[in-house]
C-alpha cells in the first residue's frame, strides 16, 4: 500500500497563517514589522533561490526582509562588519548569514559568521549559544530545518515517544540538532554517518527514519521496516535523463516535469520507498516549505523578544 505522504506545504501554510496576529502585534507595539537581516556573499545560484524564497515568505507575512549582499571577493572582515552592523541596529530582530559562503573565505568563515552573530539575534540557531542551549533542552533558537520536521511529525500525529529514531546524517544544521529533540521527546535515537557499519540493518530497525544525507535516492525500500515513518530532508537536482528514468516508473508525471525542466529535485529517499514506509514527506513539498516556515516562526519570536517579552525555553 502507498505511503501516508506527509504535506508539508500544507502544514507550513498553517503555520503562517497562525503567525499572522503574532505579525501584527509586534508590527503595532514596535511601529515597524518584524525584521531579518540576511547577508548573501557571492552569487552561488541555489543561495539566490534559498534568499528570495525566504524573502518572498517574508513580504506574504508582512515581515521586512533586508538583505545585504558582498561580492564573492569580500573579505571576511567585511562580512563579520555587516554582522555586527545588524547586531548593533535597533531595526533587525533576526540575523541570517546565507551558507555556503564563497570557499575564497577559507573554511572557518561559515562558523566565524555564525559566532559573531548576537545570539538573541540568531534566527538559524547556529550560535554555539544556541546549539548548547539546544543540547540542554532549553533552545530559544533551534535551527530551522529540525524544527520544521518536529513541527511535521507533531502536526501528523506522529508518535514520537518511545519510539525507535534512526537519523542518517550528522550536520550542525540537520542531523545533530534534530537527533537532539527527538531524544528531548523521548525517542531513541540512533544517528549514522557515511563510517556507520551495516547501515541498512540499523535503518531497518527504525519507527522513525530521518534521511539528511545529500545522496540522492540513496535510502531504498532495503532501508525501511514496512510501515515505518519516513522523513526525506534530502534535496538534490538531478540534470542525468538515464538516472531520472533508472528512479521512476515509466508514466510518471514527473518524467513530465524533467522533460519541461530539464532538471527535477529529489531526496535522499527512492521513490519506490512509498510502497513500504507508512508514511514518507516528498520532495519537493516536504521538510523545504517547513524550514521556511520556522524561520518566520524565529523571526516573529527574535521581534517579540526585542519588545521585552519574555525568552521562552523549549525543548
Ligand atoms: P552535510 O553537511 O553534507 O552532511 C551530510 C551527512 O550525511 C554527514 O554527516 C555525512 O557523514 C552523512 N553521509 C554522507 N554520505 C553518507 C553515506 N553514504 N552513508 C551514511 N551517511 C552519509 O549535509 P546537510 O547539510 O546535513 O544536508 C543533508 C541534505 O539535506 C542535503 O541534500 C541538503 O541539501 C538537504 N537539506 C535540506 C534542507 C531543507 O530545508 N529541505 C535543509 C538543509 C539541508 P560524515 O559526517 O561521516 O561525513
Amino acid at each position: 500500500m502507498a505511503a501516508r505522504l506527509l504535506d508539508g506545504t500544507r502544514i507550513a501554510a498553517d503555520i503562517r497563517t497562525e503567525l499572522i496576529a503574532r505579525v501584527e502585534a509586534c508590527t503595532l507595539a514596535a511601529q515597524r514589522p518584524p525584521t531579518l537581516g540576511i547577508l548573501l556573499v557571492g552569487d552561488d545560484p541555489a543561495s539566490e533561490v534559498y534568499v528570495n524564497t525566504k524573502s518572498k515568505a517574508g513580504d506574504a507575512l508582512g515581515l521586512k526582509v533586508d538583505v545585504v549582499r558582498l561580492p564573492k571577493t569580500a573579505t571576511l572582515d567585511k562580512a563579520k562588519e555587516v554582522v555586527c552592523r545588524f547586531n548593533r541596529s535597533q531595526n533587525h530582530d533576526g540575523i541570517l548569514v546565507q551558507a555556503p559562503l564563497p570557499s575564497a573565505l577559507g573554511t572557518i568563515a561559515e562558523q566565524t559568521l555564525f559566532e559573531a552573530i548576537d545570539p538573541m539575534k540568531d534566527v538559524d540557531g547556529f550560535h554555539p549559544i544556541n546549539f548548547g542551549r539546544l543540547a540542554q533542552g532549553r533552545s530559544v533558537f533551534a535551527p530551522c530545518t529540525p524544527s520544521g520536521i518536529l513541527e511535521l511529525l507533531d502536526r501528523s500525529c506522529i508518535n514520537l515517544k518511545g519510539q525507535r529514531a534512526v537519523v542518517i546524517g550528522r550536520s550542525q544544521i540537520v542531523g545533530k540538532p534534530v537527533a537532539l529533540m527527538l531524544l528531548h521527546r523521548h525517542a531513541t535515537v540512533t544517528v549514522c554517518h557515511s563510517q556507520t557499519r551495516d547501515l541498512p540493518a540499523l535503518a531497518r530497525d527504525a519507527d522513525i527514519l530521518i534521511a539528511a544525507l545529500g545522496r540522492p535516492a540513496f535510502v531504498t525500500s532495503e532501508f525501511v521496516k514496512p510501515g515505518a515513518t519516513v522523513i526525506d530532508v534530502g534535496v538534490n537536482r538531478l540534470v542525468d535523463e538515464t538516472i531520472v528514468k533508472s528512479l521512476l516508473p515509466l508514466g510518471s508525471p514527473r518524467l513530465q516535469t524533467f522533460a519541461r525542466r530539464g532538471s527535477l529535485l529529489v531526496g535522499d529517499v527512492h521513490p519506490a520507498v512509498s510502497e513500504t514506509a507508512g508514511a514518507l514527506t516528498p520532495v519537493p513539498g516536504g521538510v523545504g516549505p517547513l524550514t521556511v516556515a520556522m524561520l518566520m516562526v524565529n523571526t516573529v519570536r527574535a521581534a517579540e523578544m526585542s519588545l521585552g517579552q519574555a525568552v521562552q525555553y523549549r525543548g
